[in-house]
């Protein structure tokens, strides 16, 4: 029995590759320093893993940006529009050119795009083909990080990802072909670079086909069946070891069992079924070994050692001990590093969790033990794990009976307003008398380095919580004044007390925790640290009703109540995993449902539930979409529906399809949705037009990403260009998203250009 990681984070236990990059960036560090840093990042990973007791260890999955980019400058993808700049420019200055655009001098080049890695938080960068593409080997990256591997001692595993998975990541950027019909050109590349590696002597390689996640059509399919089947032949000696995660193979299972590859990699923390339905096959009968995915590369939490053993064992009775393999399910990249640098979490809390750094010491002592090895030191091991999960079973911290009982008893009723749209409406219309087309933001406004300051003082104990409250209500006053002199229809505090949309809830809920270095990579430099839900969810006190309050009672004008939807709280959060999803949900729902009628009674009229987490939880095989949307849309309604008629919920999102989950946002009931469309040109409304959407909408006249100012006309034929599609009683007039990135100087502009454009839409 081996043992394998499928890859580790790379950011550095301190964020290193952080701050090295922006260092590099800004021009204050020259390139080698940035790339010792990465070798020292690397290094360290690749000693630690060592130590674990890792057999197969990783290369190559280290990157200084994104390992979908990575892959296109390996096979030679660079779009044509860095031609010029490749010419003149290094191979790194072309790679973060390629990653960030690059504006300087002759130069105007915009950056490839980024989108979600399959339904994880992680971004990658969009490969471009184009009809006549062609690829070219540029193994430089690859062959260097594994010789320095080997410098250290270490016969790395090279990792790079499938050409399969690698074309469906990508995007035609011309019309009059599909993408993976560029495999006949792609597989030549691919096999040199293979042959290459079996020259060096190496003798695994893992590829990562993670579109065996999804559902494939039958081309597809036998694409991958076409590309394994020539690797066989083409470098027989090389070991491949073949990567699937996120999702089980499913329908793909019958190609993937009968592909000629050393190993499948199964991830049997989201799929532990699949290891049943596999070992059914005649798969038993071949030679392939298996790959156990079970220590959770996706979470902090600690590895059940007794339910990892049982898989083992169901897999070791079937296929043999030296046919398998034991891994975390993917890899550790979407795991914060070492749980050792957590020096202020509550023990008892600490002690169930694992890092990157813990998991591989799992997969490694999970082996020892499946093998039968039983020193003292490993029965400690044992027995340790043993209690550390029994007493999250029965934490009087994580159990709190009186939220289990509520979530139980939520009835249809709760999950229902007291009357249709149409009745809500006309209520709303007489109590709340707004004009046509009315104007408002999407809650937050600039976070100045001055508010930050406030807070990181009050942190440090410089200022006490009296003084800093004084300041973000001069804050709040000041932005409550300037609304109304622009003659905003409806305001916002503009959440100047908050860091972030959910850590900010996260820290006056029960049943959370934060890490101080539990980060992990969201795309290139950027890093989150998501809050940890361990326990069950309840509300001690209000959360945001002092600020609301405060704000409303300074203006005669509507205040607009601000919210984080409890699927997007669920969704940026490191999730328990001792009861379902759906359930940790509807507790959040029901301490958001408490803050809402908690609003309401204040006298707050107007009430938004941000969700614009929502579309990216949906499961990556579609036959898993139905349950998701059910429970997400209930939570949704459970929050926002114990208010009175009168009271006019809404909800945002942003940065999503909505065509194929349209019915759902529709189910969700808000009164009034405000989206993101100026990008897509209110092409996005497409979807609320076919299906007719029936209540109240603010398609996004400006984009908030750009400190560009809009003018008035631009933000008009926006508003006209969405008049065609929904009636003008639907509509109102908002920016894409929060401001809280921007400058007060833009934001000033643009919002009143904004209010004017919608008092020329009323007029004609
Ligand atoms: N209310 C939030 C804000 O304005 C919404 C942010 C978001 O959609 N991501 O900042
Ligand atoms: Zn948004």
């Amino acid at each position: 029995m081996q043992t394998q990681n499928l890859g580790y984070p790379r950011i550095g236990s301190r964020r290193e590759l952080k701050k090295a990059s922006e260092a590099y960036w800004a021009g204050k560090i020259p390139v080698a320093e940035l790339e010792k840093t990465g070798r020292e990042i690397r290094l360290k990973n690749w000693k630690s893993q060592q130590e674990s007791g890792i057999d197969l260890i990783p290369c190559n999955d280290f990157s200084f940006y994104d390992q979908v980019l990575d892959m296109s400058v390996l096979l030679g993808a660079i779009p044509e529009r860095y031609a010029g700049f490749a010419r003149t420019h290094s191979g790194t200055d072309l790679y973060f050119a390629m990653a960030r655009g690059y504006q300087k001098g002759d130069f105007d080049l915009t950056a490839m795009e980024m989108t979600k890695w399959f339904d994880t938080n992680y971004h990658y960068i969009v490969p471009e083909f184009k009809a006549g593409q062609t690829f070219e080997l540029n193994p430089a990256k690859l062959l260097s990080e594994l010789q320095e591997a080997r410098e250290a001692g270490i016969q790395a595993k090279p990792v790079i990802i499938g050409p399969v998975t690698y074309l469906l990541l990508g995007k035609e950027k011309e019309t009059g072909f599909h993408r993976v019909e560029l495999l006949s050109r792609l597989l030549p590349v691919y096999e040199q670079l293979l042959k290459l590696l079996a020259e060096q002597g190496v003798q695994y390689v893992q590829i990562d086909e993670p579109a065996l996640a999804l559902d494939l059509t039958p081309a597809e399919q036998e694409a991958i069946a076409r590309t394994y089947t020539f690797f066989a032949e083409a470098v027989p000696s090389l070991k491949i070891i073949l990567a699937n995660y996120f999702e089980c193979y499913g329908d793909n299972l019958q190609t993937a069992i009968h592909l000629p590859v050393d190993t499948l990699h199964l991830d049997l923390v989201r799929c532990p079924l699949q290891l049943e339905d596999i070992l059914a096959t005649d798969f038993v009968q071949k030679k392939t070994r298996l790959s156990l995915g079970v220590v959770d590369g996706r979470n902090i939490w600690k590895n059940d050692f007794e339910a990892s053993l049982q898989l083992i064992e169901q897999a070791k009775a079937a296929l043999g001990a030296e046919r398998l393999l034991i891994a975390p399910s993917c890899s550790l990249l979407h795991s914060p590093c070492d749980l050792d640098f957590e020096k202020k979490l509550n023990p008892e809390i600490k002690n169930w969790m694992a890092f990157a750094r813990q998991k591989t010491d799992e997969v490694a002592f999970l082996r020892k033990w499946a093998s039968g090895e039983r020193s003292e030191a490993l029965k400690a091991v044992w027995e340790a794990n043993r209690q550390a999960i029994e007493s999250k079973k029965t934490s009087p911290l994580i159990h709190d009976p009186a939220v289990k009982d509520r979530v139980e008893q939520v009835t249809e009723k709760d999950t229902r307003r007291n009357s249709p749209f149409a009745a809500r409406r006309k209520q709303q219309q007489e109590v709340l008398a707004l004009p046509l087309f009315p104007t408002t933001t999407i809650g937050s406004f600039p976070q100045t380095p001055e508010v930050r300051s406030w807070r990181a003082r009050l942190k440090k104990g410089e200022l006490t919580q009296e003084e800093y409250d004084r300041l973000i209500e001069q804050e709040t006053a000041d932005a409550i004044h300037w609304q109304e002199e622009i003659d905003m229809d409806v305001l916002v505090h503009g959440e100047f007390e908050r860091n972030d949309m959910v850590e900010y809830f996260g820290e006056k809920l029960q049943g959370f925790v934060f890490t101080e270095n539990g980060w992990v990579q969201s795309y290139g430099s950027r890093c989150v640290k998501p809050p940890v839900i361990f326990g069950d969810i309840s509300r001690p006190e209000p959360m945001t009703l002092r600020w609301t309050k405060y704000a409303q009672s300074l203006t005669p004008k509507w205040v607009k109540g601000m919210l984080t939807g409890p699927v997007t709280i669920l969704q940026w959060s490191f999730v328990r995993n001792d009861q379902p999803r759906r359930d940790t949900c509807m507790q959040i729902a029901l301490a958001i449902r408490d803050e809402v009628t908690d609003l309401e009674k204040a006298g707050i009229r107007i009430i938004q539930i941000d969700e614009p987490a929502i579309r990216e939880g949906l499961p990556l095989r579609k036959e898993n979409r139905r349950t998701y949307l059910d429970w997400a849309v209930r939570a949704f309604r459970v929050s926002a529906s114990g208010v009175e008629d009168a009271t006019q919920i809404h909800t945002h999102m942003c940065y999503s399809e909505f065509n194929d989950i349209i019915q759902s946002i529709s189910d969700m009931d808000a009164d009034v949705i405000t989206i993101e469309c100026s990008r897509s040109q209110m092409e996005l409304l497409d979807a609320f037009h076919k299906f007719a959407y029936p209540n109240e909408i603010g398609p996004g006249v400006y984009d908030i990403h750009s400190p560009r100012v809009p003018s008035e006309e631009e933000m008009v034929g926006l508003m006209e260009k969405a008049r065609k599609v929904i009636p003008d009683e639907q509509l109102w007039v908002n920016p894409d998203c929060g401001l809280k990135t921007r400058h007060w100087e833009e934001t000033r502009l643009a919002l009143e250009k904004m209010v004017s454009a919608a008092k020329k839409l009323r007029t004609v």
